[in-house]
């Protein structure tokens, strides 16, 4: 196990712009506001989305896409420093008229309506480096 360490930092509300994609608005609220570290939370609903699954044995993410708007029930993720960027990790639950649920890896997600909150977090930043047990880049060290 790993464990670092961070102060808080600035707390953010966005109201995230319809018909953006949903990561690359996150992403570029902690561009500019130069955020290397934070804990996200985001509802709302998106008009269409891609999850992933990421596959233990071959190391390649399925994906899961949603041609339909859906409710952004819950998503839940980090902000951390892969390749010199910051990279939003986010997981989602996702939902249609019935109720019928979704989870997995937000890869993407157009924005009807969207509402996050954003947790920065200071001290060294965190940084993805490649992790070969997984194939995933994870918290370490470069
Ligand atoms: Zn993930």
């Amino acid at each position: 196990m790993q464990i670092r360490d961070f102060r808080q930092g600035g707390i953010f509300f966005a109201r995230l712009d319809h018909g953006a994609d949903i990561i690359s608005q996150i992403t570029n609220l902690a561009e500019k506001n130069r955020i290397e570290t934070a804990a996200l939370c985001a509802i709302g609903a998106l008009s269409r989305a891609e999850l992933g699954y990421y596959d233990q044995l071959s190391h390649e993410y399925g994906r899961i896409s949603l041609e339909e708007p859906v409710e952004l029930a819950s998503c839940t993720g980090n902000i951390s420093m892969r390749d010199g960027r910051p990279f939003v990790h986010a997981h989602a639950v996702l939902s249609d008229r019935t109720g019928r649920t979704w989870g997995g890896h937000l890869t993407s997600g157009i924005i009807f309506a969207a509402e996050v909150y954003l947790q920065e977090l200071t001290g060294l930043p965190l940084k993805r480096v490649p992790d070969s047990i997984t194939g995933l880049k994870l918290w370490g060290e470069e």
